[in-house]
């Protein structure tokens, strides 16, 4: 699936539409791939706020992840764009978010795949003119639930 956002606003509807195509989701893992400046912090940042994250939503850029606790689900923003070794990861105590019970948001994943789960969904943004294209690809049944959900 594919969408032009030609601004920032168009981006943060996306992540709400997309946040409301995983309200019924207990736990899935959607890589964010793209450049710097890309946009993927804003839309991982809609998606927070679209399934009930208040306050502040800082960027994991320094803290690699920053974990949410909602009543109905947990949810964990990662930012492996600072990592040098993936091995990093393994004192970050990943084991405690199984991908069946959190949604994990992750850019620039393929910096540390080796210790991640399985992608279900990958979106890509890429810079174009003064706005973005985005894509959107399903990886597993559980993807393309949630591709479905979104596109309806
Ligand atoms: P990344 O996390 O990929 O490095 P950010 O989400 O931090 O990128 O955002 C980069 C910049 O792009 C922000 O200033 C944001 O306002 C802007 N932006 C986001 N979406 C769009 C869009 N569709 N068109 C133009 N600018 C956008
Ligand atoms: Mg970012």
């Amino acid at each position: 699936m594919k969408r032009f956002l030609a601004d920032e606003a168009a981006t943060i509807e996306i992540g709400r539409a997309l946040a409301a195509a995983l309200v019924d989701v207990p736990g899935a893992v959607i890589f964010l791939e793209g450049d710097l400046g890309a946009g993927k912090t804003t839309l991982a940042r809609s998606i927070l706020r679209g399934l009930g994250v208040r306050g502040t939503v800082r960027s994991p850029t320094y803290t690699l992840l920053e974990p949410y606790e909602l009543e109905l689900r947990r949810i964990l923003h990662v930012d492996l764009y600072r990592i040098a070794d993936p091995d990093e990861l393994d004192q970050l105590g990943l084991n405690d978010y199984p991908s069946g019970e959190t949604l994990w948001l992750v850019e620039w994943p393929q910096r540390g795949i080796s210790h991640l789960p399985a992608a279900d969904l990958e979106i890509r943004l890429q810079a174009d003119a003064a706005g973005r294209n985005l894509e959107i690809a399903a990886r597993t049944a559980l993807g393309r639930a949630i591709e479905a959900a979104f596109s309806a």
